[in-house]
């Protein structure tokens, strides 16, 4: 059953904002800091949230610290804990806390079946093709082919808006069939992707970047339409 309107709680203390537009509409579910020393996108999602982020259409769903113990920390995994990205799709009764709040996640987008997800992550390597290892900073990652034609209409735009080579956004084709997106993108079908800011830009730039992204697949998808 879907969620009402409001907010919610992951066990114990993790809010989950819905709301539902207007008009009817499909349903995206945004979520960041499952990583955390990964900052830029909880704090966009937090000031997007301060500045009244409302669906236009359908129902949107925000997750803006997934994993709040590691980004107090501001490490990838709390100390002495799992790669929460890596947990999916989670054991309501492992003894590890990450695997139990996978297993809640993973009820909560089975239950909502949003056409969208997207994880917003950082990576400390700018993208580089001709890498010898994949590198990630200012990609929008996706696991299943072909690509989604949302992110290639949405790096248009963000290359539109940052324009210099280094701010250049790509998309990068990498499946990891353990991480969340790709558990829940099998699990449900739905159009999955990972946004990686480039860390090498201060923190202020990189937040205004994944806003950017945020409010590109919003609108491209029909839930806040711009
Ligand atoms: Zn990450």
């Amino acid at each position: 059953m879907a969620l009402a309107p409001g907010i919610h709680f992951l066990k114990p203390s993790i809010p989950i904002y819905v709301f539902e537009g207007d008009q009817p509409g499909p349903s995206a579910l945004i979520q960041a800091g499952i990583h955390g020393d990964e900052i830029a996108g909880v704090h966009a999602l937090q000031e997007l949230l301060e500045a009244n982020l409302r669906p236009t259409h359908g129902r949107l769903l925000v997750c803006p610290i997934m994993n709040p113990r590691a980004y107090r920390e501001r490490q990838r995994a709390a100390a002495g804990g799992l790669d929460l990205n890596r947990c999916f799709p989670g054991d309501a009764n492992a003894e590890a806390w990450e695997r139990r709040l996978a297993r809640q996640f993973m009820d909560l987008v089975e239950d909502e079946r949003p056409a969208l997800m997207a994880t917003l992550h950082e990576s400390h390597k700018r993208y580089d093709k001709a890498a010898d290892h994949p590198t990630f900073g200012q990609t929008l990652v996706y696991g299943v082919e072909p690509m989604p034609p949302i992110i290639g209409r949405t790096i248009e735009r963000l290359n539109r808006r940052f324009e210099s080579a280094q701010e250049r956004w790509d998309p990068q084709y990498f499946p990891v069939s353990t991480s969340s997106t790709e558990v829940i993108v099998d699990a449900i079908g739905c159009v999955g992707i990972c946004v990686e800011t480039w860390m090498g830009f201060e923190e202020r730039h990189r937040i205004e970047m994944q806003k950017a992204v945020v409010e590109y697949l919003l609108d491209d998808v029909g839930v806040r339409r711009i």
